[in-house]
């Protein structure tokens, strides 16, 4: 069995290796979890709130400790990871408080005098595939509202955040949740594709790439489980000519170098009019280049390096082919070095339709800019990818606005801000981007049984 290694991306160096959880293991802990559902669904809703505040608690009291694993394991720059661990206690106590009201059975009035009622019952033990990129929070936005509802969690982390998938275990173990009602299991993809085979799991969350998507929907639907992907993005960020120019290119630069470019909703396409087209490229250009690159664990830092040496690698491949296709480089494009997940910030404008930078999602710091003549043109882009997960639109005419909103491909659209997730607002993809939402009322409501009772 090989070594799950934790790997400082930021100079190589190892800094723990893991045995995988084994068959033997894998076995017990889902007994240990199928057996722990029956009392935790009845587990009366108010001690659930009570221990989700612990989570909440003991996420602040270790917000550094954890900061500290974000940033070593994934080389997310400190005082990003810090804000990710407390975005991750205000979800806890978001539903702690919320989930009542979510979960209160709704009364159907019938047209014959009749009533039903909708009860939400939870669906079993719930497995849960994450990514690296925000290694706690994508963690705790499916966690918290899982619990709640009555269902119970077994996490497979992504193969290089093995000490945040352990970190995340202990919250729920510190919190006094009972033990198997969130566990984390070190496993490959072929062991988390044969466990989602086991009848004893009734439901799948994943957040990652289309692939992985596709390889553990299908499994999921071949034993008619549900499914809720997350996907990937290519985010458009429109500004329209009548927008306040120098705050929309400030918050480009922000939306798109947030996490070091590596986040499904961070702004990846940049569709300007041609009026003020020059002027936002300016101050786009110097705010990034104004940002500062050093150790992750630096406090003065703003970015650090990629995930991985090869996400590095792919990112660059990616840049290289469209420009070899014709795109024009205005800042960036080295190559980086081997072995290396360091990345020099890219933007890339003349994006030819054949292009990798037209179609795919760049997973990075990396921009495309286009210039558009009018509105109507600014949408047709903006819908031009497989993807549709979010979209910034810039425009002071808010009527105008939301009727352009209402146009584009996506689940959310952001008016005059750039895209962010929210507890309070569902999250979640159409097209390739994926199915299902998370946070809010439509997140706890994804893995339960919405059970109609007719009173006749
Ligand atoms: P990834 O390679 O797809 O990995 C995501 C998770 O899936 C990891 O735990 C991975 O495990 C697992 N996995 C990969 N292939 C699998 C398979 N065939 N069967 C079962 N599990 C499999 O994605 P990533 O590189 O970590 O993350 C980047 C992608 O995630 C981007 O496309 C990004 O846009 C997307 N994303 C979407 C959202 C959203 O909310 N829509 C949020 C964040 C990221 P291993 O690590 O062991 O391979």
């Amino acid at each position: 069995m090989s070594l799950i290694q934790s790997i400082n991306p930021w100079n190589g160096e190892i800094l723990k290796e893991f045995l995988p959880t084994g068959p033997e293991e894998i076995e017990e802990r889902t007994a240990l979890a199928q057996k722990v559902f029956q009392s935790w669904k009845n587990f009366p809703l108010k001690d659930k709130s009570t221990l989700l505040k612990s989570a909440a608690r003991v996420l602040r009291e270790r917000k550094e400790e954890f900061a500290q694993i974000i940033s070593l394991e994934m080389g997310k720059v400190i005082k990003e990871s810090r804000a990710e661990v407390e975005k991750c206690a205000w979800a806890c106590d978001f539903y702690a408080e919320k989930s009542a009201d979510f979960l209160t059975p709704e009364l159907i009035s019938l047209p014959d005098g009749k009533k039903a009622k909708v009860i939400f019952q939870p669906l079993g033990v719930i497995l849960a595939v994450m990514p690296w990129n925000f290694p706690f929070w994508q963690v705790f936005r499916f966690a918290a509202p899982t619990l709640m509802a009555g269902n119970v969690g077994i996490l497979k982390h992504a193969s290089n955040v093995p000490q945040c998938a352990l970190a995340i275990q202990s919250v729920f173990e510190e919190a006094g949740f009972p033990p198997g009602v969130f566990q984390s299991f070190l496993m490959d993809s072929k062991a988390t594709l044969s466990l989602l085979e086991d009848s004893r799991i009734k439901a799948v969350s994943l957040t990652g790439s289309e692939k992985a998507g596709a390889a553990v929907a299908s499994t999921a639907g071949k034993h008619i489980k549900k499914s809720l992907l997350e996907l990937g993005g290519s985010d458009p960020f429109v500004v329209l000519k009548d927008a306040d120019i120098e705050l929309a290119a400030e918050t480009a630069a922000k939306a798109r170098m947030i996490n070091f470019g590596q986040s499904c909703i961070a702004a990846k396409r940049f569709i300007v009019e041609e009026s003020v087209y020059e002027e936002f490229l300016e101050v786009f250009i110097q705010k990034i280049k104004g940002l500062k690159q050093g150790n992750p664990l630096d406090e003065s830092s703003d970015f650090a390096c990629m995930a991985r040496p090869d996400l590095a690698q792919e990112l660059y491949v990616q840049v290289k082919k469209s420009v070899d296709l014709g795109a024009k480089l205005i800042l960036g494009g080295s190559a980086p070095i081997k072995e290396s997940a360091a990345f020099s910030p890219t933007i890339l404008t003349d994006i030819p339709k054949d292009s990798p930078a037209f179609s795919e999602e760049l997973f990075g710091p990396v921009a495309t800019i286009f210039k558009v003549k009018s509105a109507e043109e600014a949408i047709q882009i903006a819908n031009s990818t497989e993807f549709g997960l979010g979209a910034s639109l810039w425009t002071k005419d808010l009527e105008r606005g939301e009727l352009l909103a209402s146009k584009i491909e996506s689940g959310a659209v952001f008016l005059n801000a750039m895209v962010a997730s929210h507890p309070w607002l569902p999250f979640g993809g159409v097209k390739k981007s994926g199915y299902g939402r998370e946070l809010s009322r439509q997140g706890i409501l994804e893995f339960v049984n919405q059970k109609t009772v007719y009173l006749g």
